[in-house]
């Protein structure tokens, strides 16, 4: 959907019939996103929280981030499907089909969808159904970023609202890395959000458990209303996605633009949509774009996914550590990708040294 966006901000696109196909009609918020950005970005009109000041509590460490240049921001999924679908029906080129996807294959020189009911044919499909879990071997590593959140209000003012929570180690351990984040819409109203790193789900009222836990044994509230709740299981993988098969090019998480160490997706997806239609403009097809994160990043996740799975260092005390001996500045822009080989190893060697080095050796 947002690649459709994107394709039709252009101002290249109008000629060109766009089909959307997709099971839901995105009409529920089914999901908050969350980025940082030093700057407006393509849907700054949806951003409805921002913030600079960020906590992290370790186990043991409390620390405020204070973020700049960056924002920290949220985005509501029904925000963002409303201004696109809004922004969408003013083309008269743009189709959105309501259908389950059954099949997608290359035919004849084209891309051919075929859906419940009938199939679509373009010069290009761009694939973002989610992709099949992959078995683990030695090198490749699938685990699982799950979660349930609640938007909670409360009696009783109980958040800080300019400061977001990016993580809460002050949880059991006992299932590997969990941590809980929260993000404040008001003092008295926030969405708190119960997350695990590791290779299993849990059954779904142990998420239930770790939320009202956290909420009356942490955050020490005791009257509250759960006003919506979210769920949702992000890939945490460095399986080397293909960015295309023929005229299907995938793109999402199924384009492998989830960060493997972190989940965060949204900010990728931007970015490799706008690669996409430059890539279209420029050569007539979209085989150009580059992905955004650069390969070796793959690597330095490979090495940190090896350490989350095999258990020799918890991940509170790797997530605590990289924002507590760096600036978070330095960290996000790490995060994205956009540091230099330098920079990339001092955050690296701010890591437990050994065990790091030993899983790099295993992992090359
Ligand atoms: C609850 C939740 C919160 C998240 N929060 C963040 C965040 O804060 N920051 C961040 O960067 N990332 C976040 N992510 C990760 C990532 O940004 C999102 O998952 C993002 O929506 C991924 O985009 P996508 O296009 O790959 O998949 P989706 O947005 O999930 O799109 C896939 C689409 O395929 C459709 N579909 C599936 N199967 C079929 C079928 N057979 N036929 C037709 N349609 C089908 C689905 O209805 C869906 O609309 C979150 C993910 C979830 C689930």
């Amino acid at each position: 959907m947002s690649l459709s966006v994107h394709l039709l901000r252009s101002g290249k696109f109008s000629d060109k019939k766009i089909l959307i196909i997709d099971r839901d009609e995105k009409k529920k918020n089914d999901r908050t996103w969350s980025f940082w950005e030093t700057r407006p970005g393509p849907f700054e009109e949806v951003v409805s929280r921002r913030w600079t000041r960020t906590r992290i509590h370790g186990k043991n460490e409390f620390l405020l981030l204070q973020l700049q240049p960056y924002e920290y921001k949220l985005i509501r999924g029904i925000d963002f499907y409303n201004y696109c679908l809004d922004y969408l029906s003013r083309f008269g080129n743009v189709e959105f089909i309501v259908s389950d996807i059954e099949r997608i294959i290359n035919e004849n020189g084209k891309a051919k969808v075929f859906l419940q009911h009938g199939e679509a044919e373009a010069e290009f499909v761009f694939n973002s159904l989610p992709p099949e879990p992959v078995s683990q071997t030695n090198r490749m590593h699938w685990l699982l970023q799950h979660f349930k959140g609640w938007i909670i209000e409360t009696d009783e003012p109980a958040f800080t609202a300019d400061e977001a929570t990016l993580m809460d180690f002050r949880v059991s351990q006992h299932h590997g890395t969990t941590f809980v984040y929260i993000k404040p819409f008001s003092s008295c109203r926030a969405l708190v959000e119960y997350t695990l790193f590791t290779d299993r789900l849990l059954r779904p009222e142990e998420y239930d458990e770790g939320l009202r836990r956290y909420i009356s044994d942490i955050l020490q509230v005791k009257n509250y209303r759960i006003a919506e709740t979210e769920s949702g299981v992000i890939p945490m993988t460095n399986f080397p996605f293909p960015s295309h098969q023929g005229r299907i090019l995938f793109t999402g998480t199924a384009g492998g633009l989830t960060r493997p160490s972190t989940g965060y997706t949204f900010r990728f997806i931007q970015k490799y949509a706008s690669a996409l239609v430059q890539s279209l403009i420029r050569y007539g097809h979209p085989y150009a774009a580059k992905k955004p994160l650069p390969r070796r990043h793959f690597f330095y996740d490979s090495v940190l996914l090896r350490i989350l799975r095999k258990g020799t260092v918890p991940g509170h005390v790797i997530f605590t550590r990289l924002f507590q001996r760096n600036e978070p500045a330095a960290v996000l822009r790490f995060l994205d990708g956009e540091t230099s080989l330098a920079q990339e190893l001092k955050i690296i060697s701010s890591l437990p040294f050994f065990p790091f080095l030993k899983a790099a050796i295993r992992q090359l």
